[in-house]
């Protein structure tokens, strides 16, 4: 069996394997898809769950299966959603976490070391992050992604805003249910206040009982509705029997811009929220990396918008977008375990218990799963390959690269325009610019195929979105391969051919 796994990590070495200076297809291609999809097991066959064995399995999977996956690892050019990709440390760590199979759900300091490297690796985050120390992060963990993160955010907002109004601190939400506590807190309303929260908000606010109608947009204006209206927030945070999340944009998904403006945002918010007793989130899942990048004018602006987001009560980051390790990795941050704990806690299960007095927490008191996977070795290994520096230089050359393409579509003429209304402000555009671009065509009849004619060159893939009520093409760069000069030379070519190809089209 060992050689059998031997054999098969190089034959899937070689089957994924880009060369230097190469981009693999951003897409499989229908005929790919195809074969992969008729390849499936046939219920009304004979041979169906019959057993193949590993090597025809093996052959299977790489031959039929493989061929119909995109590209988004491979291809440095997947553009589209903010996926990310692996780094080939991260990927390695991956294999070794499946080689060794780690139950990461009790704290058993004398059998396995994987909570401690856990524990080190959220500790490094934080440092990376200038989040502040350990001990102001005592509540911390890793989870499936942003969306398990959120969860975990509104469940310890949903805590905290309602504990805080009952008459006695024995009881808690997580003890006596949303129901009686809020009857007993006398709450009528929990509310999630918000400027373009990422959709994943609304999927939070529902599973932990608030409700997607619980989301209330405070947008800053017209003009700029990913930021907040923090004297709407003020107002809002003023109504009687009404408890409050500020639940925080840091990088809007559409245009990566930020909700809040700098560090007096974050201060007026932080001393609002102490003194209406609501709880600040904020969804860091992929903006939060800008605050590792070098301290250069070019990105002054982005430090400036990423200023005081650690004076929240809780934090989303994302691991499996910029950081670079395979999905599904996330990370959350707060300042109390006993929170999360309230929250999550698994209670009369002495089988569990680790006896440890340790002031790591068992993974299963604190996220939502019990038995899970060790997902924190890929953000281990990444940050201990890469160090400050060598993550600092990957978050530039994606930002790089986004301004390229930014750049690229640009010098287009006059056939393109990027938004959110770049005609007016082109100067501060570009330093604006974090990790998102996005744009249209200003022909109305080209602007609607725009995203199909691009992804259909297979060079270069990007995501449909709309702004102002019209289509809109989303550029998102987030693998660690980002090239600025080939993501300028490719983006010019293709748009200049797709617009020339619609011109000729109408004469
Ligand atoms: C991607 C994203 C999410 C959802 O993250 P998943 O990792 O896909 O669960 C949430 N918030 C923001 C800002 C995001 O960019």
């Amino acid at each position: 069996m060992n050689s059998f796994i031997e054999q098969a990590q190089r034959r899937i070495r070689e089957s994924a394997a880009v060369a230097p200076g190469e981009h693999a297809p951003t897409l499989p291609g229908l005929d790919k898809l195809s074969h992969a999809r008729a390849s499936l097991p046939d219920a009304t066959k004979a041979d169906y769950l019959s057993g193949r064995g590993p090597e025809d399995t093996l052959a299977h999977l790489l031959n039929d299966i493989v061929p119909g996956f995109n590209g988004e690892n491979r291809s440095g050019r997947y553009w589209g959603f903010v996926t990310g990709s692996t780094l080939p440390i991260a990927e390695v760590a991956d294999n070794i976490v499946s080689a060794y199979d780690q139950n990461v759900q009790v704290h058993l300091p004398n059998q396995t070391i994987s909570t401690e490297v856990e524990d080190a690796a959220l500790k490094m985050l934080l440092r990376l992050l200038n989040l502040g120390e350990p001990e102001q992060w005592e509540g911390r963990t890793f989870t499936t992604g942003a969306t398990g993160s959120n969860i975990l955010g509104l469940a310890c907002g949903r805590e905290a805003v309602i504990t805080s109004r009952l008459a006695s601190s024995s009881e808690s939400v997580g003890e006596i249910g949303l129901l009686r506590a809020c009857m007993k807190a006398g709450i009528d309303e929990i509310q999630v206040l918000t400027s373009m929260g990422h959709s994943s908000l609304s999927k939070a606010a529902s599973v932990v009982g608030l409700g997607r109608a619980s989301i209330k947009l405070l947008p800053f204006s017209e003009a700029e509705p990913w930021r907040l209206d923090i004297d709407a927030v003020e107002r809002e945070l003023q109504r009687k029997n009404v408890a409050s999340i500020i639940a925080i944009s840091a990088g809007e998904v559409n245009t990566g811009r930020f909700a809040t403006t700098g560090v007096e945002d974050m201060q007026r918010l932080r001393h609002l929220a102490d003194q209406y007793r609501a709880w600040i989130h904020v969804d860091g899942a992929f903006g939060v990396f800008a605050r590792t990048l070098p301290l250069k004018d070019e990105f002054s602006s982005l430090h400036q918008a990423n200023a005081g987001l650690e004076l929240c009560d809780s934090m989303t980051i994302d691991g499996h977008k910029l950081l670079n390790v395979p999905y599904d990795t996330g990370i959350f941050f707060t300042r109390r375990a006993s929170t999360l704990n309230d929250v999550f806690k698994n209670p009369n299960a002495a089988y569990l218990s680790s006896g440890n007095t340790s002031q790591i927490q068992s993974p299963l008191n604190i996220g939502l799963e019990n038995s899970r996977r060790f997902r924190a070795l890929p953000v281990y290994a990444v940050l201990m390959s890469e160090g400050r520096l060598g993550i600092s230089r990957m978050m530039e050359r994606m930002v790089i690269t986004a301004r390229a393409i930014a750049r690229a579509i640009r010098s287009c003429g006059d056939d393109y325009v990027l938004l959110p209304d770049a005609g007016s402000r082109l100067d501060s555009f570009d330093d604006n610019t974090h990790i998102v671009v996005l744009f249209r065509a200003k022909d109305d009849a080209l602007n609607k195929v725009l995203v199909q004619r691009i992804n259909e060159g297979n060079e270069w893939y990007v995501s449909g979105s709309s702004w102002d009520g019209k289509p809109a093409v989303r550029v998102a760069v987030s693998s660690w391969r980002a090239d600025s000069e080939d993501a300028f030379n490719t983006v010019k070519r293709s748009l200049m051919a797709i617009s020339q190809a619609h011109r000729d089209s109408q004469s």
